[in-house]
């Protein structure tokens, strides 16, 4: 059976909205952004008719066919991990970066940005739960890394991006939605010029209630979108 794309996220836009409400906060601070990973371009299409402006991709292959097939004026995120070498291949195709968690990385985003003359927005990858599995700076080390990056003409610091352990029960996601928004609450405090730390980038299909009451101004969802991926 078709998934219908537009009445999930009506169905989405609608639980968001009570979520933001039951936390005191405003809905329209919350940013629905649909992950694409592995669906066909002609389904993005459909997305973006029922008014999805943001899309969220995770391997640079995949992307380099898709978003000129795509070929709107939307705004492309890359949220999976990124290779540094693969990062000329990319730079010119994403406005955001959500997984930026190592310097080097950072360096060669910013080189290949000024070649292409342009400016990328870019969050921290944390590793919250501190799974080894998992990529994301480390919570130590992220105010370090925020300072190197502050001073990178071409990247913009926007926040940070998590990604929990995945557990059925999402109340069980809270506590390292809690921890992100308090390393950013942290960072923000420092006052470091050139750096912005208002958005929070954390919420899938299972948790992003959870997210949003926790203060999530982007949440990425798939699943609840697109249907389930093969
Ligand atoms: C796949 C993915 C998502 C979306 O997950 P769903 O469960 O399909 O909503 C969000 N963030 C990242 C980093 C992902 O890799």
């Amino acid at each position: 059976m078709e998934t219908d794309i537009v009445s999930n996220i009506m169905g989405i836009r609608q639980r968001m909205t009570a979520a933001a409400e039951r936390s005191g906060r405003n809905p329209e601070n919350v940013h629905l952004m649909a992950v694409s990973k592995t669906v066909p371009p002609e389904r993005v299409q459909q997305a973006i008719k029922a008014g999805i402006t943001w899309f969220g991709e995770n391997y640079v292959q995949e992307a380099r066919e898709k978003i000129p097939a795509v070929g709107q004026n939307v705004s492309w995120h890359m949220i999976g991990h990124l290779q540094t070498n693969k990062v000329k291949y990319v730079v010119h195709l994403f406005d955001w970066i959500h997984s930026v968690d190592r310097i080097e990385l950072a360096r060669e985003l910013d080189k290949r940005a000024a070649q292409n003359q342009r400016t990328l927005k870019v969050l921290i990858e944390v590793n919250v739960s501190g799974e080894v599995s998992k990529s994301g700076a480390e919570p130590s080390r992220v105010l370090e890394l925020v300072r190197q990056i502050s001073v990178m003409p071409n990247l913009n610091v926007q926040g940070l991006m998590t990604m929990p352990p995945f557990f059925e029960n999402p109340e069980e996601a809270r506590p390292y939605f809690v921890a992100l928004r308090r390393l950013r609450d942290k960072i923000e405090g420092e006052n470091i010029p050139g750096v912005q730390m208002k958005e929070l980038s954390m919420g899938m299909t299972g948790d992003f209630e959870v997210a949003i009451e926790e203060g999530a101004t982007i949440i990425r969802v798939g699943r609840a979108i697109f249907g389930e991926r093969q």
